[in-house]
């Protein structure tokens, strides 16, 4: 098995089946058998199926997300990680939502919610004759439930929190979350619309609309929460965006409205869907300094097929959640391991080469899905509401109404052992702080080998590396070494352009959306966070996540790898 050290630390801590005494009772191997079992179950030719889902699995060249890990072939049997419930206007509809949440929390599931049904606070309610709420009080409701569950679930649960820009409780949902332990289990994005893009433009006001009467309750200056919200992310990195209307656009399916995303942003869904995701580990696709195209087509074919799978021998934790996710059989496909790749065939990260890299392998991977998809349709069938998608319209045959995602992968890259995601590396080397006291020192192993092979004192540079803050920029390097800097590129080393083209490159090539994190340094101003969001806009993104280095000293959320 492949596995390095640090995957075998993450599996034994929540991956491997465990006995009522808390005793692990699987290793690795027996954890991806279960796995290929449970998925291959519905296949004609079993024998077949659970070899090749194996192999692609043990491999490392792909693994679906962490609750498929852990609950295929388990009791809970839930293995998605992406859930939407809408949230209505009435007590019982929003403590039902409440309680449905729980129960997916319990099984690893993250859940996203649009707020924006909830009539504004101070409205008065005319069974009780009191006054409502509004959205942000009913969230806190969310998150503690959310906060309850954390000790007995799969792992700590997860929300996105949306509101739209017209609501007229947008400035106090803007605000939400700027006390440091306010609404902690929540992401938190503004559904940003055209309507107000189009004011924005013009410097004019816009309505804001009580969802309940559906009457102008005010009217705000756009340009004014275009500038609180930018304060805000400048702040402490909330809210995101999501542009709504651009995701409706592009959606595969008509006449039906997406209010919500998933908690990291890059799966918006239809209330009550759920999807599954999976995700290609593109470092294992270098060979000889080039990327092996037939082989990526393979695992691009075996894994669409896995991921169908996953929809048909999932253990659906609510009614509702099934019928819709079964209706449109959305499956989510991304890559991981992209910096590595790109370590690989030494193309910097921040380069024309290295966008070009991104559009090169996601339209690949998009395009192979689809006929993957499409063969299955063949063989299976379309997607029952596929007579309302625009895949009808173009007399293509598809068995899901989307096929790719790209995820934050941020466990399931840890146990690949690769770059998370589409992510530069955050660093290329660290102390961390392990138990009693000690240091381990973490190296970026891509790093080590090329400095071990150039001849120069490996340990002092190692030194001088973490000093440094992890980064080879700025640092005086020997000769022999000097043309790492521009391979070996991190996430501070490049300004939010080079961050927002590489997402731009995967969006235009994937279905669903791109789960990536803006990164700035510290000294940005709040103007640059609004340069950002029109470089953002420009480029077509589906969704925005600015995060300006140190502004906040907890995140929900953050991979683990990336410290
Ligand atoms: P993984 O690597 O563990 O498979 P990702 O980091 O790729 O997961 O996240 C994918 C999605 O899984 C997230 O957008 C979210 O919907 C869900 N998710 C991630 N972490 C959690 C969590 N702690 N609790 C609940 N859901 C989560």
């Amino acid at each position: 098995m492949g596995f390095s050290e640090n995957a075998i630390t993450v599996l034994k801590s929540r991956y491997l089946k465990k006995n009522e005494r808390g005793e692990i009772i699987e290793t690795p191997d027996e954890m991806l058998k279960r796995v290929s079992k449970h998925i291959a179950q519905l296949e004609k030719d079993f024998d077949y199926w659970f070899e090749k889902f194996y192999d692609l699995m043990a491999s490392l060249k792909f693994l679906p997300n962490t609750p498929t890990l852990i609950n295929a072939g388990n009791p809970l049997g839930q293995l998605s990680a992406c859930f939407v419930l809408p949230v209505g206007d009435s007590m019982e509809e929003i403590f039902e939502a409440v309680k449905q949440t729980a129960i997916i929390h319990k099984t690893g599931g993250g859940t996203g919610f649009s707020f924006s049904r909830l009539r504004p606070k101070g409205e008065v309610v005319q069974s009780t004759k009191g006054v409502a709420s509004g959205p942000v009080s009913f969230m806190k409701v969310f998150d503690c439930a959310t906060e309850s569950v954390k000790q007995g679930g799969v792992r700590r649960g997860a929300n996105m929190g949306i509101l739209r820009v017209d609501h007229p409780d947008i400035l106090e949902f803007i605000h939400c979350k700027e006390q440091e332990n306010a609404i902690t289990n929540f992401n938190i994005s503004v559904a940003i619309t055209d309507d107000f893009l189009e004011k924005l433009k013009n410097d004019e006001e816009y309505e804001l609309i009580n969802p309940h009467t559906k009457k102008v309750a005010n009217k705000l200056k756009a340009s004014f929460v275009w500038d609180e919200i930018a304060n805000n992310a400048w702040k402490n990195g909330e809210p995101g965006l999501v542009f709504i209307d651009r995701i409706n656009k592009l959606h595969t399916l008509k006449g039906v409205e997406i209010e919500a995303t998933n908690p990291c942003g890059e799966q918006p869904l239809l209330p009550y869907e759920s999807c599954n995701l999976g995700s290609i580990n593109l470092s294992k696709f270098v060979k000889n300094s080039s990327i092996d195209w037939e082989d990526l087509k393979e695992c691009v074919h075996t894994a669409v097929r896995f991921l169908d799978n996953v929809i048909d021998v999932n253990s659906y934790p609510i009614e509702q959640i099934k019928t819709e996710t079964l209706k449109n059989r959305k499956i989510g496909l991304g890559i991981m391991g992209f910096a590595d790749m790109l370590v690989d065939l030494n193309i910097a990260y921040n380069s024309k080469e290295g966008v070009k890299l991104a559009s090169d392998v996601m339209s690949f991977i998009q395009k192979e899905s689809h006929i993957a998809s499409s063969n299955l349709a063949n063989e299976r069938g379309c997607f029952p509401a596929y007579e309302n998608s625009i895949f009808k319209d173009q007399n293509i045959p598809m068995r899901n109404a989307t096929t790719t995602t790209i995820a934050p992968t941020g466990t399931i890259s840890m146990i690949a052992d690769c770059s998370s995601g589409i992510e530069p590396y955050f660093t290329l080397a660290y102390y961390k702080q392990v138990l009693d006291g000690k240091k381990l020192k973490y190296v970026n192993e891509r790093l080590l080998d090329r400095l071990q092979s150039s001849g120069i004192n490996v340990d002092d540079f190692l030194e001088e590396l973490i000093a440094n803050g992890g980064r080879l920029k700025g640092l005086g390097l020997p000769k022999s070494i000097e043309d790492l800097s521009k391979i070996f590129v991190t996430s501070m080393d490049m300004d939010y352009t080079a961050h927002i083209d590489m997402q731009a490159a995967f969006q235009n090539y994937t279905d669903n959306a791109v789960s990536k994190t803006i990164n700035m340094p510290n000294s940005a101003t709040v103007d640059d966070v609004k340069k950002a969001y029109f470089y953002a806009i420009e480029k077509g993104l589906k969704g925005l996540t600015v995060y300006r280095d140190g502004s906040r000293s907890v995140q929900v959320l953050v991979s683990e790898s990336k410290q």
